[in-house]
């Protein structure tokens, strides 16, 4: 069986259904500095990406970003591309298979969009052609020489995301305004910045811009089996515990604050 065909079995063994492969080409896509890039291999070749879906067909209401309603991908994703990673390791002797999920040098959407597994939205995100952009993204660097599985595609440029966008943000990277950022800063919230959130409608993160772009409609809604719950609204009992939430490592003051800031909002 051909390269590429036994990656992607062993990635449907672990319900990684999208699954590509780019050169570790780092002049087209330049590594980012982070302490992770010490486990890069020597002589890597390139990189397969693999992604996470997160979004349920729950129309509950949420105070929460979409991403921030299951587990903590680091853990919960991070598992399974540790063991994606054993597996090819297994499958292709000699050769050396690195997981990075996050905390990583590796430009992910960058690799994604390379990989053929999606297309890089105006907002700055991932739009999975399977998934749409609900998606987290996991890479591994690999010894391995493969073929690239790329395609040409690009985003709509419809400005529905900028419209929507409670940041005022868009197009741009929207660190110092962006409701998602701000929700996740630690310094005191300006009343600005706090508009800003309310705005989002969540306590943590802001899925507006997601929301309203027209290619995350008619996307497959299957949540990856490592999201073992599904927490929409986040009260002070459902903060704890706090380990494998993805506000933690935030620290709990952070999260609190922005649940005083929204009861505060609704008694006034
Ligand atoms: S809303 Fe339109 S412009 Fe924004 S990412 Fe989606 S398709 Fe692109
Ligand atoms: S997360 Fe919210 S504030 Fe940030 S870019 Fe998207 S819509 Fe704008």
């Amino acid at each position: 069986m051909e390269r590429l065909a036994v990656i992607r079995r062993l990635a449907a063994e672990l319900r990684l259904d999208a699954c590509g492969v780019c050169a570790f080409d780092t002049e087209r896509r330049p590594l980012l500095a982070c302490r992770a890039a010490s486990r890069l291999p020597g002589g890597a070749r390139s990189v397969i990406t693999v992604l996470f879906p997160y979004a349920t067909d729950s129309d509950e209401p949420r105070n929460l970003s979409r991403y921030a309603c299951v587990p903590d991908y680091h853990g919960a994703a991070g598992a399974v591309l540790t063991r994606f990673s054993e597996m090819l390791a297994e499958a292709f002797e000699g050769e050396r298979f690195e997981p990075f999920i996050d905390n990583s040098p590796l430009p992910e959407v960058a690799c994604a969009v390379a990989a053929g597994l999606g297309v890089r939205g105006d907002h700055g995100l991932l739009i999975s052609h399977l998934y749409g952009s609900y998606v987290f993204i996991g890479c591994v660097v690999t010894t391995l020489v493969l073929p690239c599985t790329e395609e040409h595609a690009v985003c709509l440029h419809c400005g529905a995301c900028a419209a929507a966008c409670v940041g005022d943000c868009l197009p741009g990277d929207g660190r110092d305004t962006c409701a998602s950022a701000l929700s996740q800063q630690k310094r005191p919230l300006t009343a600005e910045q706090e508009a800003r959130v309310l705005q989002s409608g969540s306590v943590w993160g802001c899925d507006r811009c997601q929301e309203a772009c027209p290619m995350n409609r008619g996307k497959r809604i299957d949540p990856h089996p490592c999201f073992t719950w599904y927490i929409p609204w986040l009260t002070r009992e459902t903060i704890e515990p706090l380990e494998d939430k993805a506000y933690a490592w935030r620290g709990r003051e952070v999260i609190e604050r922005n649940l005083t800031m929204f009861e505060q909002h609704r008694g006034t």
